[in-house]
Parts: structure tokens; sequence; C-alpha cells
């Protein structure tokens, strides 16, 4: 991982930082490009508009790591509403979720039973719920969890898999013979050197690898990157192996590379776009930031512009 976005990810844990970002209007002008509102009905009116532009949402109600049961079974209470919303919005009932945020710090028996009620609400209004994956820590147990719960709940219940983890062909490999829906992504976490490649060279080419894998044989696969190269590589190779746009679909978080999204959709592509609200949009945001050099040098200027004006 390069030394800019590991600078980024390391100030952002400042808590004057995170009290700037709160307070300073243009910063908050920079947080707004990135997430959709801090309401349900916000990110509902973002899923709305691209509906009509031809585009599909997940929805993702920002948060990270819960600690008591209390705050895990009203995260499962929020998951259960924005399915219910979207189905009564006439979207489709697509959200994403986190299993930290379900209680998976206190136990896989936690966050498994909490997931339960969630999906017997995607069963009901024919919605699906991808499980996000966070940091290594968790992946493992992550996959266990998607495992049993795909068992119960099948196409309701999807998974990620990034490509800078070591481990992600073997569990590509064992997702397609399971069937299961994946997301292929980069990975967005800073990792070590023992679980995971750290050259974007490396990381760009097991992408391409688990592309592959995934367009041949796995279940509605989602390429989930903003990355051209990825992108003119997943439709070459779908071209090449006369495989149809409707057997996969292209992702993108919003506010990234609308262009994009835009061209994909018109040329008849499945694009998904992630739709992440609330108002606890710091960590997810910071890592959006990290993610591109030229977001990193505007957020770092800003921050020496401001402290110049307090010395
Ligand atoms: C739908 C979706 C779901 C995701 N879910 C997960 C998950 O569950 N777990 C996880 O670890 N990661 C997840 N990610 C994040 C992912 O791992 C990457 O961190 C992120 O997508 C950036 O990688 P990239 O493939 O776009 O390539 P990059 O090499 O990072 O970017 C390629 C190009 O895209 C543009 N771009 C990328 N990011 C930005 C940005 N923030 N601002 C402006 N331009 C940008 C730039 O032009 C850049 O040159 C998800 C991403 C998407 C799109």
């Amino acid at each position: 991982m390069n030394l800019m976005r590991r600078s980024v990810l390391a100030v952002s844990d400042n808590g004057l930082v995170e009290g700037f970002f709160h307070r300073n209007a243009l910063a908050k002008g920079l947080v707004d490009r990135f997430v959709a509102g801090e309401t349900l009905d916000d990110a509902l009116a973002v899923a709305t508009d691209l509906q009509l532009r031809q585009m599909t949402a997940t929805l993702d109600q920002l948060g990270e790591n819960v600690s008591t049961v209390e705050e895990a079974s009203a995260a499962v209470a929020v998951y259960v509403d924005m399915l219910h919303r979207m189905a009564a919005a006439k979207l489709e009932p697509n959200i994403s979720v986190k299993l930290t945020m379900l209680g998976l710090d206190l136990g896989d028996h936690v966050a498994t039973a909490n997931m339960a009620p969630i999906l017997e609400t995607a069963r009901e209004v024919d919605g699906f719920v991808r499980i996000d994956m966070e940091g290594s820590a968790y992946t493992a147990r992550t996959l266990a969890i998607f495992e049993q719960l795909f068992a119960t709940f099948g196409p309701h219940v999807g998974i990620v898999v990034q490509s800078y983890l070591y481990r992600s062909e073997r569990d590509v490999n064992r997702l397609i013979e399971l069937g299961a829906r994946v997301r292929l992504v980069k990975g967005a976490y800073a990792e070590p050197d023992t679980v995971a490649y750290q050259s974007s060279r490396q990381i760009d080419e097991n992408y391409v690898r688990l592309m592959e894998k995934l367009l041949d044989g796995g279940a509605h696969p989602a390429i989930a990157t903003h990355d051209p190269a990825l992108i003119r590589a997943t439709q070459g190779y779908a071209t090449r192996m006369h495989i149809g746009q409707d057997r996969y679909e292209f992702q993108m978080l919003y506010g990234v590379r609308r262009d994009e999204q835009n061209r994909l959709a018109a040329e008849g592509h499945g694009m998904r776009v992630y739709i992440p609200y609330g108002t606890e949009w710091y960590p997810y945001f910071t890592r959006r930031i990290a993610e591109r050099p030229a977001n990193a040098v505007f957020v770092l200027r800003m921050l020496l512009d401001r402290s110049n004006h307090a010395a």
C-alpha cells in the first residue's frame, strides 16, 4: 500500500482531524460528494433518481463496530426497515451490511443470529443483502458465517472478495462451487504483507484473474471497481468469451466516476451504485480520501491551511 494512503488512514484516526471535518463547511462539501445524506429518505431519493437513469442501487447505512447487544439489535431494525422502505418506494430492495455492525465483535453467533431476521425480510420482499468484507482479522469468520447463511437463504445473500488478499483465489473457487453471488473489489483496508499484496500491479493482476474466474463460473458476479483498465479488461473478456451483459454487473461508489457510471448504463450494462448515508460517515469517508492522491492532497492542504490560520 502506498505511503499517501497509509498516511491518510493514520492521520484520520486523530480526533482533531475528525472534528475539523464535522465543523468545516468546505470539508463538509467534500463529504457530501461521497455520502448521500444523513437520512434514509436522502438515500431513497438518490436511488430513485438513479433508477430513472437505468441504474440500480445498494444502500449502506454507515457505521462500524458495535460493542453491545442493544446497538447490534438497533442495527437489525434499521436494516429491516431499509428493505421494507426500498420495496415501498418501488426500488429493488438491495442493501449492503457489515457484520461488525451486527455484533461480530461480541461473537460469531451474535452476528449470525442478527442476520436471520434481515434475510427473512429480504426473502419476504424478494430482496438481496450483500455482506461487505472488512479488515483481514474478520475475513475467515465473515466467510464462515456467510456459508452458514447461504445454506438457508441462498439467492438473498451475497459476499465480497478482495483481490489484495493472497487467500482470495481459494475463496473465489469455493464460492463458485457453492453458486454464491460475489462482489469483487480490490480492498480498502491497510493490510500487512503477511496477508496481502502491496503493489498495485499485483493487486490488479489478481483482480483480473479472479474476474475471469467469476465471469466463467460465478453466479451473477459484481465487478466493483472504478479502474478504467479493469473495466476494459472485464468488457474485453466478456466479449471474447461470449458472456452476455446480463450474466454480470458493474458496481461503483456514489460520487466516484459518475461519467463512467452513466456510460456503462447507457451501453446497457447492469450498473449498481453503492449509496452510503447516515451520520457515522467518518471512517467510510477517510477510506475514500485515502484511495486517491488528488483527494488526499486536497484534504491535507485544507488541514494545513487551517493550522496556519490557527497559529
Ligand atoms: C460497489 C463497491 C463496494 C465495495 N465494497 C467493499 C467492501 O466490501 N470491502 C472493501 O474492502 N472494499 C470495498 N470497496 C472498495 C474497494 O475495495 C476499493 O477500495 C475502491 O473501489 C477503490 O478501488 P478501485 O477498484 O476503484 O481502483 P483504484 O485504483 O483505487 O481507482 C481507480 C481510479 O478510480 C478513480 N477513483 C477511485 N477511488 C476514487 C475516489 N475515492 N475518489 C475519486 N476517484 C476515485 C480514480 O480515477 C482512480 O484512478 C467497494 C467498492 C465498490 C465500488
